[in-house]
């Protein structure tokens, strides 16, 4: 359990979503003691967690009638916006934390429709697999208008994860979890393209899987800080790898994926942001000013 939870709390919490991330909240909750109710649109979701002590709801509304927070874990935002609309007299005066994975502009959107209906809207970006709520390490972000109701709730929210709380616009949370998500997807493409060219010869990916860990962990030590650093003073220029240099060594990739016999088409708009950055006259600063070209403005 996050070191920051209690080990049993009385407050009535409601979950709407039992997939397998809502059923793993649900289960924090009825561990930490609190009284639990749990709607899903598919019913049959809810009895693991009746058999553990929740009180299943058969309809959303009867869910958020039961406690004065409301937890919402469904596929998208959509989902959130189709179930929440019809329910929202009987949200009103209630606290709504939204984890479902989304963007800021949809918190946002989210956050001003429960305003006008006098919902609290608190989003949330959950830092965690399933498997890893209520365990050590696992940490979710949140961001909403109304900080004290994020206060007031924190305790019961400290039996799913860590709580990290980064600001009053509603749509930080989803921005802070996306930044994260967008460097874990780009290293975890890299990771599948890797793991392709080596098996292009019939080696196992296991025999490169040590090396490319050990690569990735210390690229990333200082790719990360020294980039945001960089970033941060807008200083760019470098004496370790420049961009002119990477750009003309770059092709050696794409030929090579070619060569061995897979697509190149993840790494081309790496090499064409690369032309770009040379051509523009940045050709003798380092990586942290390709944060700079993806940005329209
Ligand atoms: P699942 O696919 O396991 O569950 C999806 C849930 O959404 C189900 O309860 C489903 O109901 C419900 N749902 C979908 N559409 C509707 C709808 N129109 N009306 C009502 N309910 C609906 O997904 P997860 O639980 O894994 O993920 C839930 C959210 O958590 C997602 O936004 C995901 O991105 C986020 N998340 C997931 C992580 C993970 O590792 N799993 C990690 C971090 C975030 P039904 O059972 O009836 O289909």
């Amino acid at each position: 359990m996050p070191s920051n939870s209690p080990k049993t709390d009385s407050s009535p919490v409601s979950v709407l979503g039992l997939g397998l991330m809502g059923t793993a909240l649900a289960t924090a909750l009825i561990g930490a003691g609190h009284p639990t109710t749990v709607w899903n649109r598919t019913k049959s979701k809810t009895g693991p967690l009746a058999a553990q002590g929740a009180t299943p709801a058969d309809t959303a509304r009867d869910a958020i009638t039961a406690a004065d927070l409301v937890i919402v874990c469904l596929t998208t935002n959509d989902n959130v916006r189709a179930l929440l609309a019809p329910e929202a007299d009987a949200l009103a005066g209630r606290t709504v934390v939204n984890l479902t994975n989304g963007t800021p502009g949809q918190a946002r959107e989210l956050a001003e429709w429960a305003a006008a209906h006098g919902i609290t809207y608190i989003d949330g970006g959950i830092m965690a697999v399933p498997q890893m709520i209520a365990t050590p390490g696992a940490y979710i972000f949140y961001s909403g208008t109304d900080e004290a109701a994020f206060e007031t709730h924190r305790p019961t929210l400290a039996a799913l994860a860590d709580t990290k709380w980064v600001g009053k616009d509603p749509g930080l949370a989803a921005l802070y979890d996306l930044s994260l998500l967008t460097g874990m997807y780009g290293m975890a493409m890299g990771v599948a393209q890797a793991f392709a060219m080596i098996r292009s010869e019939g080696i196992p990916a296991r025999e490169l899987a040590p090396l490319l860990t050990d690569w990735i962990i210390a690229m990333t030590r200082g790719l990360v800080p020294e980039g945001a650093e960089a970033l941060d003073t807008d200083q760019h220029l470098t004496d370790v790898s420049n961009l002119a240099m990477n750009r003309e060594a770059f092709p050696n990739f794409t030929t090579a994926f070619a060569e061995q016999g897979l697509h190149t088409d993840l790494f081309e708009p790496l090499q064409d942001l690369l032309d770009r950055a040379v051509e523009q006259g940045h050709g003798a600063d380092g990586f942290s000013r390709m944060a700079l070209l993806l940005n329209k403005d």
